[in-house]
């Protein structure tokens, strides 16, 4: 029975994943008109092209601070 209610949730769980994106700290970061991680042009207001370059670039911060 908690199977149905599970799927009736599966928008909510998907647009929980693009909010923790600013819950990584990437909030922190000022849109500088390209991505942060692979530097290619964007708008004024992403700071990354897609998720992809957001999790490499957290990734990245992550190895650095632990090394
Ligand atoms: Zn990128």
């Amino acid at each position: 029975m908690n199977d149905a209610k599970s799927i009736a949730n599966e928008p909510q769980s998907s647009l929980q994943a693009l909010v923790s994106t600013v819950d990584l700290g990437l909030g922190a970061l000022k849109p500088k008109g390209a991505c942060w991680y692979c530097n290619a042009p964007l708008d004024n207001v992403r700071r990354f092209c897609n998720k992809e370059c957001a999790e490499d670039y957290r990734t990245e911060e992550e190895t650095f601070r632990q090394a």
